[in-house]
């Protein structure tokens, strides 16, 4: 990768959150900046002849101190070597190891959006550092809770949390219970019950179908059904929680009497809540940039609503804290990164050259479409291509890690892929 002579002003570019969305927005940045083309585009860029390369400085503040496979989650916490592939400390992301890539473990605690300044409680010292920026990026996603996803904030913590995890539900003889029947209630209780074939996996749903939250057609929600039925998971439709009760056990094992509101009781050893209450993370933007759920009100060019915020041009967001339509996905956090970068470079243009006039990429609304992991199967449906299912989408979809190399070869996080390269010279 070519470097940018150290003359040209540098573009402070601060990313909140290093996941899908940031790292995306990071690594398509990165190629704009060296003149070549954003490796998530299907065209080449073209560059301004004046000003060719452009002199991004990207800091990335995340909380945790790696790259998180969040979709991984229901194997992490029941496959102790999956637990191992699924967090990558970002000091250990070859890709990101550059002089104008910073890394910052700690919580974006508050956004000054007229000053352009982003202050972060480090992770370690606990001390608020104050960064100041030209354009800011808002990817840090949704909170959710334990066990959806770990709490934990290091890689080393969070190899403790996963072993835990495990290590109790290979003791669960009473069985697990799964409380929520959408999309990750369902990967989680097929994912334990494909992973450890001898523990008795429940899943309840409170409604008559899975899914009913999910905007979706009840053809895909009853494949999913059959689905998850198939690995041997025992599903129980119609069955809202009432209690769970941690009860003595005669042998101190782990036991817990599970109580529904239609008079139903069983016990469990185990009892995952898998019920859809994540939240926004943005509450360090101020109020006046997101909705009443904190979701971030942005345009189509992803950049926030004009006049929410002073300098609402240079602030952006994508991924799951955007209000957007669509169900969230890690596929439209990764696009929505991408077009942030494309975005900002444009943007960046402009300054450098005022005649310039910016072409933007813009987000369209996205329908409703899922691609689901069930054991050895996936389900998938989109307007476009309709109803699938069957070892192939899982192959199509998830491969056989759950999307974990798919997700890392698509940011080309090993490094930018030199075909790409040899594509655009010989273009
Ligand atoms: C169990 C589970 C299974 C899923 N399965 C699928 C699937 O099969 N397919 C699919 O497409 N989608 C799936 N999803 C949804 C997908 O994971 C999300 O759409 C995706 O993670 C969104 O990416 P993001 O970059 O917006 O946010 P996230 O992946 O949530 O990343 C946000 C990052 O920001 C950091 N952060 C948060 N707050 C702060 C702060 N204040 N300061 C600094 N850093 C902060 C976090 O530590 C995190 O690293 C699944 C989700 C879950 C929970």
């Amino acid at each position: 990768m070519g470097s940018v002579p150290e003359s040209v002003p540098a573009v402070r570019v601060f990313i909140a959150g290093g996941s899908y969305a940031g790292l995306s927005a990071a690594v398509n940045l990165l190629d704009l900046g060296n003149g070549l083309s954003p490796r998530m585009s299907n065209e080449p860029y073209a560059h301004h002849p004046s000003v060719p390369k452009v002199n991004f400085e990207i800091t990335i503040a995340d909380e945790r101190d790696g790259y998180y496979h969040l979709i991984g989650s229901p194997l992490a916490l029941a496959d102790a070597d999956y637990a191992k592939k699924a967090w990558v400390r970002f000091q250990d992301i070859p890709g990101l190891q550059l002089p104008n890539v910073k890394f910052v473990q700690g919580s974006v605690s508050s956004v000054d959006c007229a000053a352009k300044t982003a202050t972060v409680i480090d992770g370690t010292t606990k001390e608020a550092v104050t960064h100041p920026y030209d354009y800011f990026v808002t990817a840090t996603g949704l909170r959710r809770v334990w066990p959806v996803v770990p709490q934990a904030l290091t890689q080393k913590q969070y190899l403790v949390e996963a072993e835990t995890q495990i290590k109790a539900l290979d003791n669960a003889k009473d069985g697990v219970v799964v409380v929520g029947g959408g999309a990750v209630g369902i990967e989680m209780a097929a994912e334990l019950k494909h992973v450890k074939p001898h523990l008795k996996v429940t899943l309840v749903h409170s409604r008559d179908r899975l899914m009913s939250s999910e905007p979706l057609p009840d053809d895909c929600r009853d494949k999913a059904l059959e689905m998850v039925k198939e690995t041997g998971v025992e599903v129980l439709l119609d069955h809202r929680l009432a209690s769970s009760t941690k009860v003595d056990s005669p042998d101190g094992s782990s036991k817990y009497e599970v109580q529904f509101t239609n008079g139903h009781k069983m016990t469990a050893s185990v009892v995952i809540m898998a019920l859809s209450n994540s939240t926004s993370t943005a509450s360090y933007l101020p109020s006046s940039a997101t909705d009443p759920e904190g979701y971030v009100k942005i345009v189509s060019n992803m950049s926030f609503e004009p006049n929410s915020v002073p300098n609402a041009s240079s602030h952006f967001c994508a991924g799951d804290v955007a209000k957007w339509s669509g169900i969230k996905r890690c596929g439209a956090a990764m696009h929505g990164g991408h077009y942030i970068a494309h975005n900002i470079h444009q943007s960046v243009l402009q300054q450098q050259d005022p005649r310039h006039e910016p072409r933007f990429q813009h987000l369209q609304e996205i329908p409703p479409m899922i691609g689901l992991a069930v054991g050895k199967n996936a389900v998938a449906y989109s307007p476009d291509g309709g109803l699938s299912s069957g070892p192939e989408v899982m192959q199509a979809y998830f491969r056989d890690d759950l999307g974990w190399a798919i997700c890392w070869e698509y940011m080309q996080l090993g490094g930018r892929k030199p075909e790409v390269k040899l594509q655009e010279a010989a273009a």
